[in-house]
């Protein structure tokens, strides 16, 4: 008998802006081949260095037209600027990535039980800083961020996020695939 297609599974990846979540995110789809990153919806400027393709980047209107016809799965406003998730294809044949904030995963946990979310934290808050600044964040941006941060922090603790620190890159891609490979065997 034709083993039972089993739904796609949505692995949430969040965490305080400057841990590298974008880096890891990259690195897990291009060695996972059952695993493709959702491309966000978001209102904001893309930052100069910022690849094109990491945002489908929109006005407010075009944002708020899709939210209307149930475009997103989740979405949350940060720091002003929308972000959302769009409706995944429920007949995909690989699992989903996303890159979202810990409300955001919230959301998804509530709608999709069999989620798993993970919470991504830099070794130390002056290690986030330096990350953030060298990236190109201006000093209050960044400032912002860690604040923003630290009450995702807390935020994910209480709703039982996995946490991986992303100190070594390599051990943190490591991790995560164990995390990725254990949900998919249940
Ligand atoms: P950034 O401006 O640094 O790219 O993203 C700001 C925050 O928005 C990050 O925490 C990022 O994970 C989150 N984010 C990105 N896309 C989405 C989305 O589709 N939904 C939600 N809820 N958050 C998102």
């Amino acid at each position: 008998m034709a083993p039972t297609k089993r739904e796609p599974l949505l692995v949430v990846l969040s965490g305080p802006g400057g841990v590298g979540k974008g880096v890891l995110a990259e690195k897990l789809v291009t060695r996972d081949k059952n695993l493709a990153l959702s491309q966000s919806w978001t209102t904001r400027i893309r930052r100069s260095d910022e690849d094109p393709e990491a945002y489908k980047f929109v006005n407010r209107q075009e944002f708020l037209d899709h939210q209307n016809h149930k475009g997103f799965i989740e979405w949350n406003e940060f720091l002003g600027e929308l972000y959302g998730t769009p409706v995944p294809d429920a007949s995909a044949a690989h699992d989903i990535l996303l890159e979202i904030d810990v409300a955001g995963g919230n959301q998804i946990k509530e709608n999709y039980v069999d989620a798993l979310l993970i919470f991504v934290d830099a070794p130390s808050v002056e290690e986030q800083r330096r990350r953030l600044l060298e990236r190109g964040d201006t000093q209050e941006r960044a400032e912002e961020r860690i604040i923003e941060g630290e009450r995702e922090r807390i935020e994910a603790e209480s709703l039982g996020y996995l946490k991986i620190i992303n100190d070594d890159l390599e051990e943190a891609i490591k991790r995560i695939q164990e995390v990725i490979s254990e949900k998919r065997a249940i």
